[in-house]
């Protein structure tokens, strides 16, 4: 009864699962996202929707997606990571699968998500971060979404914290998430592995001996199973991760921030410098309350989680 159906469309991995009233994911599947061919992601939303509601009773389906969704929910304006331009994403997906289709942000569906069954509970202001391809950010205040005037509020990712530095997806140059974010640590980690540092051969070793294949899932890994050189990497991910949070506190002043998504994966390996690198640069410390830097209890769920949850609250109030 009252099953959900979430799916959370991030820049290298589908995930859909069928969630109930509790934000328990009672079945799930997952595929690789095809990032360049948007026809390909919708065809891959079709064919889940499909298959979950030929095994389920899905009353509703909530999809976030790794996109700038505007306020109406009805058009991804740009995706940094996949090949969304102004897609009517929404009536699209309605007119193919004949029910009523909810697409938000990614990032903020994970939120939602923390805030409901997670690490965001009770929180009056809560900002929520995720680290996958990219940087995802949402903000929870007074248990409603902010999504800003044209529903582009919490894309932290694009803050630019060091100008001049790398490019970023996105255009410009120097964003957060090119410091934070899984891609930034598969770059950093292919960059070590290329100059042949001794440090890296663990790295090397488990990559078959070719840097290329480096990426951020494999450094996390590497690093929670003690490997001292993804440790390194992690640690300055983490210092990246504090300064940009320290900036959020600066303008938003949020309770807490939930930090999720697969690079979350390194709990304290990357949490602990962040939290060091926040208290350093926060403004005023020493003089003011510092926001808990928490990870998110759903893990890599939380996206789906909080999208199945946001179509079960819409479809519940237009009844
Ligand atoms: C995008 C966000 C998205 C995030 C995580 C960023 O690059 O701008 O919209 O939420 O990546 O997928
Ligand atoms: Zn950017």
């Amino acid at each position: 009864r009252s099953l959900s159906l979430g799916v959370d469309i991030g820049g290298t991995k589908v995930a859909a699962g069928v969630v109930n009233a509790e934000g328990v994911v009672i079945d799930r599947a997952q595929r690789a996202t095809p990032a360049t061919d948007a026809a390909a992601v919708e065809e891959t939303i079709v064919a889940l929707v499909h298959e979950f509601s030929a095994a389920h009773r899905i009353l509703s389906v909530g999809i976030g997606a790794a996109g700038w969704m505007d306020l109406s929910g009805s058009t991804v304006l740009f995706s940094p990571h996949l090949a969304w331009r102004n897609e009517p994403l929404r009536a699209t997906l309605e007119a193919r699968l004949g029910r009523r289709i909810l697409v938000v942000n990614d990032a903020d569906a994970a939120g939602w998500g923390e805030y409901r069954f997670g690490a965001g509970r009770h929180v009056s202001r809560l900002a929520c971060i995720t680290l996958g391809t990219g940087i995802g950010g949402s903000l929870v205040r007074d248990g409603q979404l902010e999504r800003g005037e044209f529903g582009l509020a919490g894309e932290f990712g694009h803050q630019v914290i060091m100008p001049e530095g790398h490019r970023c997806e996105c255009g410009n140059r120097g964003c957060w998430e090119q410091y934070a974010s899984g891609n930034a640590l598969g770059r950093e980690a292919r960059g070590l592995a290329r100059a042949a540092s001794p440090l890296a051969h663990r790295l090397l070793a488990a990559a078959g001996g070719d840097p290329e294949v480096i990426t951020g899932a494999l450094v996390t890994a590497l690093a929670v199973d003690g490997d001292p050189a993804s440790r390194e990497l992690l640690e300055d991910m983490g210092r990246w991760l504090g300064i940009g949070l320290a900036n959020l506190s600066a303008a938003l002043d949020p309770g807490r921030f939930v930090i999720g998504g697969g690079l979350s994966a390194a709990g304290d390996l990357l949490l602990e410098p962040a939290r060091h690198a926040f208290a350093r640069h926060l403004t005023g410390r020493g003089f003011r309350p510092v926001a808990p830097i928490v990870a998110a209890t759903l893990g890599a769920d939380a996206g789906l989680v909080g999208a199945a949850d946001l179509a079960r609250v819409s479809a519940r109030s237009r009844r």
